[in-house]
């Protein structure tokens, strides 16, 4: 007997995706809950040595599922990450590079550190307030776990720059704060604890298929439940790629941005530079003269984050 498919999108908070399929009746139906976070910073979630996470409630929930520490977002702004999310494609590959203009920047004149420290005082308020929020998505989705398979996967889309390495905002660079970001799983198919492997969000598109139970995978993309070991490269880019863009600094000095474009985890090294023509491959594959390539650009000077 064939089962039929069927695919909800549901819009919650910032956004999910919801698939439900239908099964055997000796087996329960299938739900995948996709929930991308916009803008949410690592040490919002995790913590860090010099201060403490304000998502007490959405750690708890981690702690049961699988928390991916190393996992980088394909670019540091909102669009280009989820068109990657929903496609397995790479920016360059489905041609979202951008989204609308980033018109935040500190006014000339005004006091950056006092500035920053009330913007970073209100996004700490509003990660307390959606930490609340999403415990209680949580707890509705685990009420009928048992009548519904049910895997939740928990993303960031983006981090965003405090100042860190003259940054304000998100969308102009790849930094580790704009594109290290929080992502866990809670599935009966996934092991509880923490990876320290570096994943990308092609990768997502590929385990979420998985998952769903639906054939196929990104081009790319590793199917974490059981493929997470595999070796892989994680490789994205920044806003607008393929055009010089500018970033105003917080010392008010303005930036041409226009060598470092890509950025591939070499092990566990963050490398950002130019892979020419080679990193626009139709394949989106990063060879060894594209990475040689990042190599130069690293080594050659403009590299503001050559190395975590
Ligand atoms: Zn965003």
């Amino acid at each position: 007997m064939k089962h039929r498919r069927r695919l909800l999108v549901a819009a919650l908070g910032v956004g999910v995706a919801l698939t439900a399929a239908c099964t055997p009746q000796a087996e329960p139906p299938v739900r995948v809950v996709l929930i991308t976070l916009d803008t949410l910073r690592l040490d919002s979630f995790l913590g860090s040595a010099d201060r403490p996470g304000q998502m007490p409630r959405l750690r708890k929930w981690a702690e049961r599922g699988r928390v991916f520490e190393l996992y980088y977002s394909s670019t540091s702004t909102t669009q280009p990450t989820h068109a990657t999310l929903l496609t397995g494609l790479h920016p360059w590959e489905h041609g979202v590079p951008r989204n609308g203009k980033v018109k935040a920047r500190i006014a000339e004149g005004s006091d950056p550190a006092r500035i920053l420290a009330k913007a970073r005082g209100l996004y700490d308020g509003d990660v307390s307030y959606l930490d609340g929020a999403l415990d209680r998505v949580l707890v509705q989705l685990d009420e009928d776990r048992e009548e519904i398979e049910t895997h939740v996967l928990v993303v960031s889309d983006h981090g965003e720059s405090f100042g860190e390495g003259g940054s304000v905002g998100h969308g102009r660079r790849l930094t580790t704060e704009q594109i290290r970001v929080p992502c866990f799983g809670l599935s009966p198919r996934v092991a509880p604890g923490v990876s320290v492997r570096p994943i990308g969000t092609t990768d997502l598109t590929t385990t979420i298929l998985s998952l769903a139970g639906v054939a196929g995978e990104a081009p790319g993309g590793r199917d974490l439940v059981d493929r997470e070991t595999e070796p892989a490269r994680v490789v994205g880019m920044r806003r607008a790629f393929d055009r010089i863009t500018h970033e105003r600094r917080i010392d008010g000095s303005v930036h041409v941005l226009e060598g470092l474009r890509f950025y591939v985890l070499d092990g566990q090294d963050l490398v950002t530079g130019n892979f020419g023509r080679a990193g626009r491959s139709r394949e989106g594959r990063i060879g060894p003269a594209a990475l040689r390539g990042v190599r130069g650009a690293v080594h050659g000077g403009d590299a503001p984050l050559a190395r975590r």
